[in-house]
């Protein structure tokens, strides 16, 4: 704390790793503050639907804990993610039926880019403007602000879930995302576009809706190649998405990648030109690794309460991220890999014009565009809380 008071941190910004998971946790010549060993609290309140974690606990050890108390929290497609995941909006293939993972904050503590410690509840409708405004900034755009040590957080009683998966040609996942986006919100579609295309569908049991709709895909995805369905309570056991060893064909070495998450609407009509912007770029991609792959939205997470917290994705339905891969120490295949992202996200931009910043790019020359597109007309307000909290910038540039 007497480091950031003072301006010590040199260079800046200050990284903060909490599951470790991103390639920006930890840079060469900077400082990363490792929450990992120290920050791992889990204080379950079974009573009131609700759990303190600290900041450095990971999404399977959080339901994990949960599960013990018949309690689950809507975590991503991984249990290796930190906080993260939650930190920076938190997208769960159970977010349509139960929102996403920033949703379920009630508090928050932590350390500001100025050193100042703070404790925050999450404000109601009688709170002043400046707690709303602050707590808006926190939940999303924390990691540009602020150190997260403490989070408490809604939990609700553990779901029973069905996983569909089958590997799939372009023509099925097509007709699989027109489907989905008529879905009831009990039910989610991820893919991932690899040397091979894999989707994974999710849906939570809650009523006869999940019992006709799984009967419906079951029909549906008939002679799909490796089609398959696993029952499971909660997410703890999921099957892995994506298969690594068909996502990516160099497995066996070490690989370096650079991620870059986007956001659209319903892609209806578009469909078709989606489908095959994404056969180009995969043709072209420079190295056998570079993927694609995309989350389902839509659902209960389009009907929150305005301005409330910086994930700002009105009317979104599709999360398709684009992974540029290339093998260590290999800077040629590299700034190629690089190049092919920025143009696959040129040609997916008419389609999915927002961005989901889940991995922070400071080093990249897309910055300024990525955070412009994120947090688009909040992003003025941000910048003034960022000059009054952390006025040194010893957090990450905004
Ligand atoms: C295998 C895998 C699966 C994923 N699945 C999903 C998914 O289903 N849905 C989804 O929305 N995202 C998903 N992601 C994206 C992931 O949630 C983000 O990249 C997230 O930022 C990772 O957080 P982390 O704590 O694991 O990583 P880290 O690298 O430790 O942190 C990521 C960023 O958050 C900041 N940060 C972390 N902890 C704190 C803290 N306590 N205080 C302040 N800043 C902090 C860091 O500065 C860093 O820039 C996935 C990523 C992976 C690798």
């Amino acid at each position: 704390m007497d480091l950031l008071n003072s301006g010590g941190i040199n260079p800046k910004p200050l990284l903060v790793c909490s599951g470790g998971t991103s390639s920006r946790c930890a840079a060469h010549d900077h400082w990363t503050l490792d929450l990992r060993s120290r920050f791992k609290k889990l204080i379950v309140e079974p009573e009131k639907n609700k759990i303190q974690i600290g900041g450095g606990v990971l999404m399977g050890e959080l339901i994990e804990e949960l599960a013990k108390y018949n309690q689950s929290f809507p975590i991503g497609l991984s249990g290796i993610t930190g906080v993260g995941y939650i930190l920076t909006g938190g997208i769960s293939p159970l977010s349509r039926s139960e929102g996403l993972a920033i949703e379920k904050v009630i508090e928050l503590s932590g350390v500001w880019g100025n050193g100042e410690e703070f404790s925050i509840k999450k404000p109601n409708s009688s709170s002043p403007q400046n707690q709303k405004n602050i707590w808006r900034a926190l939940t999303s755009a924390a990691p540009y602000l602020a150190i997260i040590t403490g989070l408490s957080l809604q939990t609700q009683k553990i779901p029973e879930i069905t996983v569909i998966q089958s590997r799939v040609n372009d023509q099925q996942l097509l007709m699989l995302i027109k489907e989905a986006e008529a879905w009831p919100d009990i039910a989610s579609l991820q893919w991932a576009w690899g040397e091979e295309i894999e989707v994974y569908i999710v849906i939570s049991n809650k009523d006869m809706t999940s019992v006709s709709l799984i009967k419906e895909l079951t029909m549906l995805m008939k002679g799909f190649s490796g089609l398959k369905q696993t029952n499971l309570t909660g997410l703890y056991n999921c099957p892995p998405f994506p298969n690594k060893k068909r996502a990516n064909s160099n497995s066996n070495k070490e690989n370096h990648s650079e991620v870059l998450g986007l956001i659209g609407p319903e892609w209806k009509s578009n469909c078709k030109e989606i489908i095959s912007e994404i056969t180009y770029s995969m043709r072209n991609r420079p190295n056998l690794s570079c993927h694609i792959a995309a989350q389902q939205l839509g659902g209960i997470t389009n009907i929150k309460t305005k301005d409330t917290n910086s994930f700002i994705y009105s009317g979104a339905m599709w999360k398709p991220w684009i992974t540029a891969s290339w093998p260590a120490d290999d800077k040629y295949t590299k700034q190629r890999s690089i190049d092919w992202l920025e143009k696959f996200w040129s040609r997916l931009e008419p389609y999915c014009p927002g961005i989901h910043l889940a991995q922070m790019h400071p080093h990249l020359d897309w910055h300024k565009k990525e955070i412009e597109k994120t947090f688009k007309e909040w992003l003025p307000a941000l910048k003034e809380l960022k000059a009054s909290h952390d006025p040194m910038g010893n957090m990450p540039s905004l």
